[in-house]
């Protein structure tokens, strides 16, 4: 495209923008806007001589489509020059499990956060202990104090910035420098905030995961995760893709893609609200404290500053002492906050969860009742409202 001066304009360069624009190609889709969804496992080639060169723009389903590759042209124009490649996984999950699979092998220690994501937990306790790979976890606020937890064999660190229920902010950039002096590679779970308000490739992060199944998509519809890497880790994660044979169903491809146009006015109001909402939060009676690191007052707050540019709309609250039963009361009584797992779609919700369960490195003894929030799109008066109910319905429970 050329300006009416004749000379070529220079490229977008802001978040919000290329992710408008990039991964277009409407040439390809005889004018239309967007491409279909490409149900296909099949690629026929014309002649003998490519199909023994495989030699076509698209060579099979499971290696991608043109959907796929608008979908990862996006990602990788969020996630930022860093970015060396986007694997598509069938969920957040499946991206986590490839991508330690892509960077361990027996004899290896990994290090993860005390506050991720519980099944990722699961699973290193689970399949990778099975293959030989050790893990021991650290306390998310350890900063640069990881050294001390260095063997001679760790080759990995995942952290998740910040936990997805307890919220604390580890300091990714220490993190980052101790383990690249000790040839580790960082693996960060950036499901909260997305690329787009947490650029982790620009700061030290080797391999940035997400479950695209939350604010990707965006709707509650899908199951979906990406993988982004570096130039150096991306070989790695690409031949684990093929090996493992990951690829992800074509209709959650094309509403992933469809979500990610729309994600910088979505998450710009989950932010707005969900501050909003966890500053009334924290002036109510019944509530100890509210985790939420871009609140003045959180522990985290200097190193989200830092790091990150914007909030999701997730976050949790610490419940002054008062039996669960009171807190079932309200959970029953909200009526726009539904009660259910995943997050990241246009509807708030809220969720009662205990980390006592499965911490090792910390303690989690939070002083009351924890809930997890999240601020969805509905009217921020009427979230306060049914909150308000909520909480009358614990008082006279209590
Ligand atoms: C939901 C979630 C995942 C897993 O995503 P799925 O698509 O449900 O497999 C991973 N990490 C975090 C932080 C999550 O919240």
């Amino acid at each position: 495209m050329t300006s009416s001066d004749g000379s070529t304009p220079a490229p977008p360069q802001h978040s919000a923008t290329r992710l408008v624009t990039a991964g277009r190609d409407t040439k390809a889709q005889k004018g239309f806007v967007n491409p279909p969804v490409f149900h296909g496992s099949t690629v026929l080639y014309p002649t003998a001589e490519d199909l023994h060169a495989h030699r076509a723009e698209f060579t099979y389903g499971r290696h991608g489509t043109p959907t796929t590759r608008a979908l990862q042209d996006v990602l990788m124009a969020l996630e930022g020059p860093q970015c060396a490649g986007v694997g598509l996984a069938p969920s957040g999950l499946s991206a986590i499990s490839t991508t330690l699979l892509a960077v361990l092998k027996a004899g290896d220690h990994l290090l993860v956060c005390d506050n991720a994501y519980r099944p990722t937990r699961n699973f290193c306790e689970g399949m990778l202990k099975r293959l030989g790979i050790e893990t021991s976890y650290f306390d998310p606020m350890i900063g640069g104090g990881i050294a001390a937890l260095f063997k001679p064999n760790t080759r990995a660190v995942l952290v998740e910035a910040p936990g997805s229920q307890s919220f604390e902010m580890p300091d990714l950039r220490a993190i980052a420098d101790v383990a690249h002096a000790h040839s580790a590679l960082v693996i960060d779970d950036n499901t909260w905030a997305t690329p787009l308000y947490h650029r982790s490739l620009e700061q030290g992060v080797d391999i940035s995961m997400q479950a695209g199944t939350k604010y990707i998509g965006g709707h509650s519809d899908i199951m979906f995760g990406t993988i982004s890497a570096n130039a150096k880790a991306w070989p790695l994660v690409t031949e684990a893709i093929r090996l493992l044979g990951v690829c992800a169903g074509p209709d959650d491809v094309y509403l992933a893609l469809r979500g990610v146009r729309t994600l910088s006015v979505r998450l710009a109001q989950h932010h707005r609200s969900g501050l909003d909402i966890a500053r009334w939060l924290a002036g109510r009676p019944e509530v100890a404290r509210v985790l939420h690191p871009a609140l003045e007052t959180d522990p985290g707050h200097a190193i989200w500053k830092r790091d990150f540019t914007g909030a999701s709309g997730l976050f949790s609250i610490v419940l002054k002492p008062v039996p669960q039963k009171a807190v079932d009361t309200m959970l029953n009584t909200l009526k726009l906050f539904g009660m259910g797992f995943s997050w990241g779609g246009f509807e708030s919700l809220a969720i009662p969860f205990d980390c006592s369960e499965y911490r090792t490195a910390t303690k989690w003894a939070p002083g009351g009742p924890t809930l997890r929030l999240h601020i969805g799109l509905e009217n921020v008066d009427d979230l306060k409202a049914d909150l308000d109910r909520g909480f009358a319905a614990l008082q006279a429970a209590v």
